[in-house]
């Protein structure tokens, strides 16, 4: 039998966020061309693709300077509160300790997390950035240091990503459990994803 579930640990983009959907507005309101467009969005390879790569394709293509702080902030100016998912994690958040490990720069992921609200149910200090913890996923010692941080077993902790190379093999190697969604959560799918995880 499975170890009761005393908390759940989020990523972020595309997971807690529909960064993908955001992103796609920014390059439609950059680059006219829609050859330029989809090109763009492969190399992006929703999010995870070679960064150095996206912002020399982003700035030969006229696009203008480029990095990884001017990105996040104009990804954060299109993303709005779910309200819906929010209630969903703060009825989570009743029962279990709740937070998000995310792999990225301190202030663009943290920009982010307050454009969507999530500053609003996930206590900053409940909150894992890449940047700052000096670790990086799939490294287990992000996830052993968010557990740590929250005072739960890894065994009674469950991760949810949407990116396996990342978010299924870190959190398997730090003794946690994970589940793996295709898009970024909604209330509905959240609230069916713990029910899962929480019964017998
Ligand atoms: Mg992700």
């Amino acid at each position: 039998m499975l170890p009761m579930l005393d908390a759940v640990l989020f990523d972020l983009d595309n997971t807690l966020i529909d960064r993908e959907r955001a992103f796609r507005a920014v390059v439609a309101e950059t680059f006219a061309d829609a050859t330029t467009r989809s090109d763009i969005t492969r190399v992006d390879e929703r999010g995870q693709g070679d960064r150095s790569a996206l912002f020399a394709y982003w700035e030969l293509h006229g696009g203008g300077r480029m990095d990884h702080a001017t990105l996040a902030a104009k990804i954060a100016e299109r993303l709005v509160p779910d309200e819906q998912l929010l209630a969903g994690l703060r009825m989570v958040s009743r029962s279990k300790k709740v937070g998000i490990v995310t792999n990225g720069g301190s202030v663009g992921q943290r920009l982010k997390l307050r454009a969507a609200g999530l500053d609003q149910v996930i206590p900053g200090d409940h909150v894992w950035i890449s940047a700052e913890t000096g670790c990086a996923k799939p490294a287990p010692a992000i996830f052993r240091q968010a557990c740590a941080g929250l005072g739960v077993a890894p065994a009674a902790a469950l991760y949810v990503g949407d990116h396996p190379p990342h978010d299924a093999t870190g959190p398997a190697s730090a003794g946690m459990r994970f589940r793996i969604v295709e898009t970024s959560l909604d209330a509905e799918r959240l609230a069916r994803l713990i029910r899962e995880e929480d019964s017998p």
